[in-house]
């Protein structure tokens, strides 16, 4: 019998988050009018559609500001996670991109049959990657 690829669940090692928290992220107009007319908190770190800016000092943040370590855990978790950005909702969307940062979704059998690997994926992001309401 053949074996399945699968794709393990997020574990919530935070590697995505950290890479691409501070900077990385692009939102949609409609998220944006939704944060701005719903979620003024998430909104003060928008500037002219880009995140995060401190709304104290209007610069770039260091790291996501929504990105939470668990106390005495290798582990985080998203303080906005049912608001949070597009992009965010997305990842991981492909094996290159998972291997490329180490992701650790990424079982063995996905880098030797990466075509199976990546259908594994797209069912386990199925409800993840609904688009924003
Ligand atoms: S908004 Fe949430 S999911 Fe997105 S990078 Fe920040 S902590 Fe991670
Ligand atoms: S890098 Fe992969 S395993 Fe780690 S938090 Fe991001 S999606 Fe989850």
């Amino acid at each position: 019998m053949r074996p399945e690829n699968k794709v393990k669940d997020c574990n919530q090692c935070g590697k995505c988050c950290i890479k691409y928290g501070r900077d990385g992220l692009s939102v949609s107009p409609s998220q944006l009018d939704y944060w701005e007319n719903y979620k003024p908190e998430i909104f003060k770190f928008v500037k002219e559609g880009k995140l995060w800016i401190d709304p104290d000092n209007g610069k770039q943040v260091e790291r996501c500001p929504w990105l939470r370590k668990t106390p005495n855990q290798n582990k985080y978790t998203c303080d906005i996670y049912f608001d949070r950005p597009d992009d965010c909702k997305y990842y991981p969307s492909t094996i290159d991109e998972m291997l490329r940062d180490e992701c650790e979704m990424l079982e063995d059998k996905d880098l030797t049959n990466p075509k199976q690997g990546q259908k594994a994926l797209d069912r386990i992001m199925e409800d993840s990657r609904s688009p924003f309401e």
